[in-house]
Parts: C-alpha cells; sequence; structure tokens
C-alpha cells in the first residue's frame, strides 16, 4: 500500500474495518497524507485430509482460511460429517500439533460420528483371545487398566495408538487401534467390555 501523495510505502493504520474485505484508513509517516485502502482477506486454500473410519481411509479435500490455526484435537465439519484432527503434516514433512493451514499438507483426522473400533488382543499362554470393540470415541484406555471382557479378565500391558505403541499413559479410544493384555486371577475390575464386542 503505497501512499498516493509521495508514495512511501510507510504508514500507521488509523481505523479498519470489515472482516473478509477490510477497509483501512491509513496515515502516510512520510508526508502525514491521510488516505483509504481496501484489503482483500487471503483466498481460502484446499488442503487435503484423509479421514479414517474404522479399517478404510478417505481422502478428501476441505477449504480453509491459510492464516486459520488448527490444532490436534480440533472437531471440524467436513461436508456432513464431523471428524477429530488426529495428526498434521506440515511442508517439511514433520508431524506437529498445531499449524497455520498454509503450512501445511495434510491433516489426518478420524470420524468422530460413528463409535470407535478397538481391537483386544488378549494373550492367554499360546492362545490369543482377539476380539473387536466398539465405544464411545472419548472412551479411555490406560495402562494397567483391569478389563473384564466375558469370562476374562486381564490387566492391558500395551496400547497401539495410530501413531505409536505405549506401554505407560492412557489413549482416547478414537486413536486406539489394539490393546494387548495379559490375564490376571483378580476378580476386580475397572470397566467392563462384554457388551461392546463386536466380533
Ligand atoms: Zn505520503
Amino acid at each position: 500500500m503505497k501512499c498516493p501523495a509521495c508514495g512511501s510505502c510507510e504508514h500507521q493504520i488509523l481505523k479498519s474495518k470489515g472482516k473478509l474485505t477490510k477497509e483501512l484508513l491509513l496515515k502516510c509517516e512520510e508526508c502525514g497524507n491521510v488516505y483509504r485502502e481496501t484489503m482483500e482477506s487471503p483466498r481460502p486454500m484446499e488442503v487435503r485430509i484423509i479421514i479414517s473410519k474404522f479399517d478404510e481411509s478417505l481422502k478428501k479435500w476441505a477449504s480453509f482460511k491459510p492464516d486459520e490455526i488448527l490444532e490436534v484435537g480440533d472437531v471440524l465439519e467436513i461436508g456432513d460429517e464431523r471428524v477429530r484432527i488426529t495428526s498434521l503434516e506440515n511442508k517439511r514433512n514433520a508431524r506437529v500439533m498445531e499449524s497455520m493451514v498454509e503450512d501445511l499438507i495434510s491433516i489426518w483426522a478420524v470420524s468422530v460420528d460413528i463409535p470407535a473400533r478397538v481391537g483386544v488382543s488378549v494373550d492367554l499362554h499360546g492362545r490369543v483371545l482377539s476380539r473387536k470393540v466398539e465405544l464411545d470415541r472419548d472412551f479411555t484406555f490406560k495402562v494397567g487398566d483391569v478389563v473384564k471382557m466375558g469370562r476374562t479378565i486381564f490387566r492391558i500391558k500395551t496400547i497401539k495408538t495410530l501413531e505409536r505403541r505405549m506401554r505407560r499413559g492412557f489413549a482416547y479410544a478414537d486413536v486406539t487401534k489394539r490393546v494387548y493384555g495379559i490375564p490376571v486371577s483378580e476378580r476386580r475390575y475397572d470397566y467392563d467390555l462384554t457388551m461392546n464386542v463386536v466380533t
């Protein structure tokens, strides 16, 4: 933005109004001339979004404002679907927890309109009991939890999420692929997944 009187680009913003199109009242720092300018806000840009639903993943494109900041955990409306961001990949091929849209190449997300489906494997000394359970997406698994499933009671040893294998801590069901457990002899348990078993 150049001053129409002297051509200087140095200015002070006296007033700014409007959102998509900003109307600015500027004062030239060189000659003191006061002038008006309008400024279009940057056009929306398309970013690839990979949405996982159970075992499949769908690629879509979504448009965002380039200066919008996205964060892992944010819920977005993509078409008629609500999805939660699980990972963001920027132009330097790094996975980040938050980023401006203009730095992103991909957004990873999970659909939040359907229950999470999580695998459960319990090592019964040589034989592995393997089931799938469906849970609310914000259900949390914690390493060390004692869980009842049918007649088996087991303790969670590891949690495999979309990103990594965890031997401590907790994870939301919507980013958990599988939990691994070993049977325990105690009869007390933290929760019962018997009714959540689907296969
Ligand atoms: Zn000027």
